[in-house]
Order: C-alpha cells, then structure tokens, then sequence
C-alpha cells in the first residue's frame, strides 16, 4: 500500500550537536516518514544517515512502559507511580535529613531537554540545597565551558555555522566530523566546491574520514596538542601575524602567555619532533594560518577529552586572539559539541560546579540572583561531584542515593567496574529510562519510565547557540511521562514549591525570565570582581506563552525582542568585542605542554583512543534498533595498525583481548581505520547487553582534567592479546 502522510510536525534530531531540524510525517500506514527540515538554519533540509533512520528507532521493543521497583527477592516488579515517587522522594528526603544534601545526587544527560534540565538543577541546587547534579555531558565538552570562561569570561561560543562557509581556511582538531557531526561536515565540504583557494586542515592521531577532503593532514601524537599549537602562537608573534591594535584594546595577558609558548615551542623543529609530524607539513599549516585572515578552528573530543583538555582548548584560542580573528565573520575558535543538547544543560547550570543561566556558583552575587529569583529555601554555594567524582562519592559512601536520568553510565564512564561496584553500594538508585534492559538499569532499585524522542516536547540547543523545539507526534507509551513532570512530582512530595508548571512552556519562560533578571546590571551593582555583563539571555523570550512556544522557530543566544513584538537571534555574539570580564577584555592564557597522565609501559604498550563510528550513537539503546544502521558495521572492534597486529600476534578478524589497568573486554581485529602505530582505536557503543564484555569505558583510565573534570578517553594504556 502506499502510505500517505496525515500530520507532519517540524521537530529536531536527538543526535549529535549540529541539532538538524527533522520533518516527522505520520502516515495512514503507522509508519513514520522522516525528511530533513528544508527551513531549518542548520541544516537546510539534509539529513544524515542517523537522522534519516529515526523513523526505525521508535518502536516499543525493550521500552520501559511502566514504573518498576526491586522487590526483596531481587526482582522488577510492575508498581503505581505514586508508589515509586512515593519512595523516591521519602527516601532522599530521610537521606538529606540524617546525612545532609551532600548524600544524594542527580546524573543526568545532554539527552535531556532544557526544560528537564531546568527542573533537575533548581531541585538539587535550589531546593535541597546541594550542587551534585553533574551530567554525562562533562564527558563530552567540559574542557571547551571551562576554556571559554577563562579566555571571555563566560562560557560563549563566539560564531556561527555560517561562518565555516564565509571562512577560507577551517582548521578541524581531534574531530572526525565527516562521521561525527556530518550534516557540518557536508557545509565544511560545500566550502571548497564554491571556493577552490579553501582549505581544510585536520589535526588528528588518526586518518580519519574527515581526511579524505582534507588539503593536509596532520597527524599529531596523542596529547600534543598543546605543543602544536603554542608553536602555531609563537610562529604568528614572530612573523608579522600579530593583531596589535586588537590586542591592546580587548585582550590581557598576552605577555605570560607568549613567555610560556616560546619557552618549549618557539623552534618549528622541536615541535614537530614532539609532535611527531613532518616538520615541512607543521610549517605549512603554520604558513596558512598566519596568512589566512578568515580562519576557523573547530575543536571537538579530541581535544576536550584530555587531562589537558582546557589547556588545549585556550592554546587554540590565544591563536585566535593574537591575529584578532574572532567575533568577525568568517573566523574564530568553535567547539563542536557531541550531543543533541550539551550546549541547554550549559544554560540552565546543569553541571556541578555552575548555577542557572550561566551564572557561576562561586559568585555570592550570582548565587543571590538565583536564590532571589526562585525565591528557594537555600541556594547550593559549593560545587557538587563532578561525574567521575561522584561515582567514586557513592562507591566510597558519602552519596547513599543517586538518580540517574537518560544516561547509563555503567557504559560511558571510564573506569566503568568501578561505576559497577559504586551501583552495587548505593543505598537507593533510581533510574529514568526510556530502555528497560541496559548496563545502568541492572542495579537499579527504581525504574521510572520516561518519554522518548518523538513522544516528548521541550527545547534544545545546538553548537552554534540555537534553539530549536523538539516537538511531540508519537503518543505516550504505556505510563510513559516527561521527565521534567517526574522530577516535579518528587519535588512536591519532598515538600518544596517552585515545582508547580502546566507545560514545558511554563518552563521555558522561568528560564527566560531568569536570563534576564538583573541581567546586565552596572558592575558597582553586582560587586568586585562579579560580571558586569552576562552575554546569556533570552530577554526577549520572557513571558512566553503556549502559542508563541508551540510555534517557536530556530533562533540563537541572546534573544531579544523588537520595539514591534518580534524576537531576533545573535548569529556573531562578540561583533562589538566586548568580552565578559569584568574589564571587558579577554583573556591569553598561559598553557604549559604535559603530557598525558599515564604513560605507554612495557606492560601497557599500546595507547587506546575511543570514540565514535558514523552510524551508532552513544550505547545503541535507539540505533541499535535500527537494521539500516547496523548494516555499516554490527559489531565493535579494535583497530591497530597492521605492523602492530604482526608484533602482538593478533590476526584481522580474530577476536582479541585488550587490557588496561582499569579493566579488559574482547572484540574483533580489524585494519584500515587510520590508525598510527603504537596506538589501538574502540568505538564507545557497544555494551555488555549486546556483547559480552564489549565496555571499552571499562579499561579507560579515570584520570581528568584538573580544571575540567573531563576524562581522558583518548589516551589510555593498553596491552592486547589473542583471545
Ligand atoms: Fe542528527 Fe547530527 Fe545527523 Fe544532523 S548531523 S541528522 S543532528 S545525527
């Protein structure tokens, strides 16, 4: 039969941080038609092969339908909602009242809507009163809020995607965009088709995808990132590159940070020799990039995840402030975010060490603004655990309960047996899921049944700062619930009001309207060294109502609203250069090289890089659905160079052990992936509920950037074995 569409509803891609709009049509058939959305600025109608496969991913197999609680013969049983929340509630309410707020916490996900999000962090932060509400999006782009808050003062990405095409030359760092963030990758690529003088540079240990339509590529070594690009500041100071007038009127620190970089890095020889790449290639890029007036350096999980990972991040952007290139078009540093809504969890303060609307919780002046404005009996003043912290809290005690929401951490986190053994412990663990069966749930004491992509409506917000509605066409399944209507109802029956909202609209105009209070108040007003201008705001989006939120269309950070009613979106947010310290001016930080925390042995030989392949996301739980998407490669694998393979006995296509300090799981041998020597690649998805022992999060090393808290996923010895 021919399916006809009867409805179709513009919504967003759950997947990765290029945030494509997606048309969803219902058919006369059931079946669900998905189309890129034509009028949407991200992507312009295109989808990728995630994206168009949506409409196989929402079936009800495996789905968590119904609350479930563990009885004391260890087993689900079906419950009423009242009685899980109930529990829920009671028992971390008893928890904060024997041992204090600090005893319980909420890890939540950059799956989540920004209305969820809201909801969790005024709970955990205004209401009980503790900061350790941390996210699996500290996995992801940590490094890049905590580079952009030392270099501008505030964590802001400072273009667009349409400066990629105005741009000459884009510059990729740790990032396989072509598979990665593709929809970007497809603009990047538009670039050199409409502008044959446009070059591509990517910077990655491996050959990539994102290679093939690269001018030069440079494959750094694992965790020299820094080196490179110290060398790339010290080579524009000392050839003519540097922009004095920009840097006297809106920059500060250049000379410490200059002293640093030509301290280890001012001979192209040497850094290339630390690098380990062809001295004549490091010269050329250097070369490109003095001369190129319109660059752009997109930076993403290879430079994030790192026990370096913000160094990294300032040492691209002090590249950017010495020649001037940011805040005008076509130039500046980007990082490119991973999820569907890393960026709306930033917003509303949904990582343990910030507070809502990108206030800083070690800021008494930020923290009243807060408090006042929801009027909440206390206000959090010390930041919470930071996500490899809090499981190590609960596995040592000092967290008794934790809510997990739409994420699953016994997968994703490094060192992921010791998120076993911290689940096993914890007195109460509640989970919100939208997947019944998963590595996480297995310990769970409460399952509470969330809703999905399709089923649910709210907001989400790109890398390039834009807001798009994720809206609802799916009916809810079983007693499928919002999260944020979950979260409400265990506030209310923890006793705290402020959790009182008919709609994520309601929401979405607290947390607007919150961006604006005292938003921009003269600096002798808000004190010291506090903010005198937050860039954040969605002034224009106060008040709100249904209409106006159910019709919302695409627009980016800050938002304000015209002298006639309409609303308009910032594409450049810094074009007046006026960054947010309080002197206005940006900072040059000085970034001394390390190298990675733990090094190759004759034990650990081999250094593990992981990350993702073009057609899975995160721990398969929707793609994994997918027959389309499995086509391109079913199971996980170790890739290895084939003169590493000959030196370790491991054979293409046989199974192989790998082993770290930290853990050890078993999977396929394959070559081609690009991989240098001395090196083994493993995608993240994979988990023991599609294989067993396939976690590679179970041998990464829990090691983090001391700034950040951002694991380095990409950097952990390894030893590798026939199995
Ligand atoms: Fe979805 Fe990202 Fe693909 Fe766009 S590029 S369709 S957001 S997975």
């Amino acid at each position: 039969p021919i399916a006809i569409a009867v409805a179709t509803t513009q919504t967003t891609c759950p997947y990765c941080g290029v945030g494509c709009g997606v048309s969803a049509s219902m058919k006369q058939d059931g079946s669900i038609g998905i189309k890129g959305d034509e009028l949407h600025p991200a992507n312009q109608g295109r989808l990728c092969v995630k994206g168009s496969a949506l409409g196989e991913t929402v079936d009800l197999d495996g789905r968590l339908l119904y609350p479930k609680m563990r009885g004391a013969d260890g087993n689900m049983r079906r419950v009423a909602w009242d009685e899980a929340l109930d529990t829920v509630a009671s028992t971390f309410s008893a928890i904060v009242a024997e041992h204090g707020p600090d005893a319980v916490a909420l890890y939540v996900s950059g799956q989540l809507l920004t209305e969820d999000y809201y909801i969790a962090n005024k709970l955990m932060k205004g209401y009980i009163g503790s900061a350790n509400i941390d996210t699996n999006s500290r996995l992801c782009m940590s490094s890049a809020v905590a580079g952009h808050k030392r270099a501008f003062g505030e964590d802001l990405v400072p273009l667009a995607y349409e400066d990629l095409e105005l741009a000459d030359m884009v510059v990729l760092v740790g990032s396989n965009a072509a598979w990665c963030h593709p929809i970007l990758f497809q603009r990047i690529a538009r670039i050199k088709e409409t502008k044959p003088h446009a070059k591509l540079v990517v910077i990655d240990p491996r050959r990539t995808a994102t290679c093939e339509l690269a001018d030069l590529h440079l494959p750094v070594k694992a965790g020299t990132d820094v080196w490179l690009f110290n060398g790339l500041m010290s080579y524009l100071a000392h050839r003519g590159a540097r922009d004095n007038a920009f840097i006297e009127a809106h920059t500060n620190g250049l000379n410490e940070a200059l002293a640093v970089a030509d301290a280890d890095c001012a001979d192209p020889a040497t850094v290339a020799r630390i690098c380990k790449v062809d001295l004549a290639d490091l010269l050329a890029f250097y070369e490109a990039f003095a001369g190129t007036e319109k660059v752009v350096t997109g930076f993403s999980m290879g430079v994030n995840q790192s026990s370096a990972g913000t160094d990294k991040v300032n040492s691209i952007i002090n590249c950017h402030l010495i020649t001037g290139r940011i805040g005008k078009p076509g130039m500046g540093p980007f990082s490119i975010t991973g999820q569907p809504n890393a960026m709306g969890g930033r917003e509303v303060g949904g990582l343990a060490n910030m507070l809502a609307a990108h206030m800083d919780l070690d800021n008494a002046v930020h923290r009243d603004i807060v408090q006042g404005f929801w009027a909440s009996p206390r206000i959090a003043d010390q930041p919470g655990y930071k996500a490899v912290d809090l499981f190590r809290a609960i596995e040592d005690g000092r967290v008794k309960a934790v809510w997990v929401m739409a994420t699953n951490p016994m997968v994703s986190l490094p060192d992921a047996d010791l998120v076993r053994r911290a689940l096993e412990k914890c007195e109460l663990v509640v989970s919100s899921d939208i997947i019944e069966k998963t590595d996480t749930n297995a310990f769970a004491h409460v399952l509470l049944p969330a809703l999905g992509w399709g089923e649910k409506d709210g907001t989400v917000t790109n890398s390039e700062r834009r807001i798009s509605r994720q809206r609802s066409f799916l009916l809810a399944p079983g007693e499928a619930r919002p999260d944020w209507e979950i979260i409400c109802d265990v506030a209310r029956r923890m006793g705290f009001d402020g959790f009182h909202f008919d709609g994520p609209h309601a929401i979405f105009d607290e947390h607007a309207r919150l961006s604006a209070h005292r938003n921009g108040e003269p600096e002798a007003a808000v004190g010291g060294a506090a903010k005198s201008r937050r860039v954040f705001s969605l002034a224009g989006l106060a008040g709100i109502g249904k209409p106006q939120y159910d019709a919302l269309q695409p627009i980016q950070w800050p938002v304000q609203r015209l002298s006639d009613g309409s609303v308009v979106g910032t594409a450049r947010v810094l074009e007046d250069l006026r960054f947010t310290h309080a002197d206005g001016r940006a900072r040059f930080v000085a970034t001394v090289p390390r190298n990675p925390a733990n090094q190759t042995s004759d034990e650990f030989p081999l250094v593990l890089n992981t990350g993702r392949v073009r057609d899975q996301w995160h721990t398969m739980t929707r793609t994994g659905k997918s027959a389309t998407l499995a086509n391109h490669i079913p199971e996980s694998f170790i890739d290895i160079h084939p003169q590493d393979a000959l030196l370790y006995g491991v054979r293409e296509g046989g199974l192989a052990r790998i082993s770290s300090r930290w853990g050890a799981m078993v999977a396929r041998v394959q070559h081609g992936g690009g991989i240098p020597r001395g090196s083994v690649f493993v995608p993240i998805h994979w988990n023991d509920q599609s294989a067993s022992d396939a976690r590679v999060g179970a041998l990464v090393n829990p090691v983090v950037d001391p700034v950040s808290g951002e694991p380095e996923f990409k950097h952990t010895p390894v030893a590798i074995e026939e199995f």
